[in-house]
């Protein structure tokens, strides 16, 4: 058997026989046209906005998150600067094939030079131009292959329109060779609870047929698996599938020791699906998420009406919103869009909002609107806290608003080692652990080459998420976990065991996290915890983990 490493996306596990997706369309050669110029250009349009309407009738069929995928993915085709640099080269006499390849080509290079979300974002129109290109040449899009039995797909990067319209009863899991965790493949197959793996570069080598293991817990893709691998892989996917039917209770330990269960949430339109999965409030509202595209500050209006619609889908239960967190992996251009060699270590989450304190004002105002408006239980926290002063003003200006519960966000080691103090401020902590291990371990979390050192079970990470349970347990305030980390099932039970008193995530992965906190007794998490804590790194800290919860393996 031979281990193929990329990103997991979930927990899920599974196996199947390989289908590749068809290699993209050979490059279009520059021969000169034989038609008029006008003639060209017309063909382009014509190929364009038949595309275009194509992806919005697939977005309008899939619905959800899809649909405004696709239907951002339509307009990418129709942006009049493409439209320029198309009719530049037909004017020059360029074929319409060669004239849509090589002026998508300069646009996608500008996009994945700008990295993060807007670099993962060339992949988008790389399709586009495929698709394009190969109306024009009257040959079918690019696509999902379909052997005929159900499989697992593998594919250099998925484009929103195949996502959208996968067959789940076929695809078994997803593999692709390119892409990171903020990819569409990734955020969509995260949407769908699709198995998948990303980035997993030496996928390339993977041939039509022969089967392979998924397991997106790990992060890994098994060729040539032992049947032994196989039996243990279905059992795994066994106790998911169990899991995922049992009953939706609240989160608890196996002694009956609360642990809320909440879900990460970046529109209102999530909202049910989390209450249908089980989650008993949000721990994270990600309010960016709701303007990325936006070039101006949302208006009052406009953002209570969203908080209003988040907040109506959770009478009595507690919403985390988070103020707006802009720069580095989350560009707004409203509020940062000065170059910074560093954005992470930037003006960027509290810093660039009290830069603008107007935008923050408004964004209180709106929240304190919607608060009213509704019965839900309203907590705001402030992102990228670095010390004991920016906690004192944020939750001073959230006061001022009429906002009850203010709190912020530990994702700065110092904001860890200052917990204590700062936790007599505010009236509540959430770590951050994507934030927290990037700045720990000095790690950018887009880079994939340092992806490696991204990982929140190293002890570094963990000694600092103590201390911050233990300024909070010190001041009597609550220390939640809501970054990617609180997903896995039994870094959960260790979170829960260091002291954290709620753990919020993606709603797919509650089942997990819920079935997991049972089978211990608060004795043992805090043995488990204590044993990744001994450890000298991230591997041996999940070990010993493992070890220390299952004494008997
Ligand atoms: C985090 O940093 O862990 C977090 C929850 O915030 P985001 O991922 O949005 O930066
Ligand atoms: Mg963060």
């Amino acid at each position: 058997m031979t281990e193929l490493r990329g990103v997991g996306i979930g927990l899920g596990v599974a196996q199947g026989p390989v289908a590749r997706m068809a290699e993209p369309l050979p490059a279009p050669t520059d021969t000169p046209s034989t038609l008029t110029a006008e003639a060209e250009l017309a063909r382009v349009r014509e190929a364009v906005a038949a595309v275009a309407r194509e992806l919005e009738e697939r977005g309008e069929k899939a619905g959800g998150l899809a649909r405004d995928v696709l239907e951002a993915q339509a307009m990418m085709a129709e942006d009049p600067s493409l439209d320029e640099e198309v009719a530049a080269r037909t004017s020059a006499g360029k074929t319409a094939e060669f004239a849509v390849y090589d002026a998508f080509a300069s646009f996608r290079d500008t996009l994945a030079a700008m990295g993060g979300y807007l670099g993962e974002r060339a992949a988008d129109l790389d399709d586009v131009a495929q698709r394009v290109i190969a109306r024009l040449r009257g040959l079918p899009a690019p696509g999902v292959p379909d052997p005929g039995h159900p499989f697992v797909l593998v594919a250099k990067d998925l484009a929103p329109a195949d996502t959208a319209l996968l067959d789940l009863d076929k695809v078994l899991a997803l593999v692709t060779t390119d892409g990171g965790p903020t990819s569409h493949t990734a955020i969509l197959a995260r949407e769908k609870s699709i198995v998948a793996v990303v980035g997993a570069a030496a996928a390339k080598d993977l041939v039509d047929g022969e089967t392979v293991i998924v397991d997106a817990a790990k992060g890994v893709v098994t060729s040539h698996p032992t049947d032994d691998e196989l039996t243990q892989a279905q059992h795994r996917a066994d106790a998911r599938a169990t899991a995922a039917s049992a009953p939706l209770t609240p989160g608890a330990l196996r002694d009956g020791t609360a642990v809320p269960l909440l879900a990460n949430l970046g529109k209102p339109g999530g909202a049910a699906q989390a209450v249908e999965l089980g989650a008993e409030g949000v721990g994270l509202f990600r309010t960016e998420f709701l303007f990325l595209s936006a070039t101006q500050a949302p208006t009052v209006e406009e953002q209570t009406k969203a908080y209003t619609e988040l907040l109506s889908a959770f009478p009595g239960k507690k919403v985390v919103v988070r103020a707006l967190d802009a720069g580095a992996d989350k560009p707004l251009a409203f509020l940062n869009d000065a170059h910074e060699d560093n954005p992470a270590l930037g003006l960027r989450g509290l810093r660039a909002l009290r830069a603008s304190e107007d935008i923050l004002r408004e964004q209180l105002t709106a929240l304190a609107n919607a608060d009213k408006a509704t019965e839900a239980d309203l907590w705001v926290m402030a992102p990228m806290v670095s010390n004991v002063e920016e906690t004192a003003y944020f939750v001073g200006l959230a006061k001022e608003y009429g906002i009850k519960t203010a709190g912020v966000m530990v994702e700065v080691p110092s904001a860890a080692l200052m917990a204590r103090r700062i936790l007599e401020i505010a009236d509540f902590a959430s770590i951050g652990t994507n934030d927290l291990t990037q700045y720990t371990m000095a790690a950018d979390r887009l880079l994939g080459s340092v992806a490696s050192f991204q990982d929140p079970w190293h002890p570094a990470v963990l000694q600092l998420i103590k201390a911050t349970a233990d300024g909070g347990k010190a001041n009597g305030k609550p220390v939640g976990i809501c970054g990617e980390a609180a997903a896995d099932p039994l870094l959960a039970v260790v979170l829960v065991g260091l002291g954290a008193t709620t753990l919020s995530m993606a709603p797919t992965a509650l089942a997990d996290v819920r079935a997991s906190l049972l089978q211990y007794d608060l004795a043992d998490a805090r043995r488990i915890a204590e044993a990744a804590l001994a450890a000298d790194d991230a591997a041996s800290a999940r070990a010993a983990a493992q070890s220390a919860a299952d004494p008997a393996a």
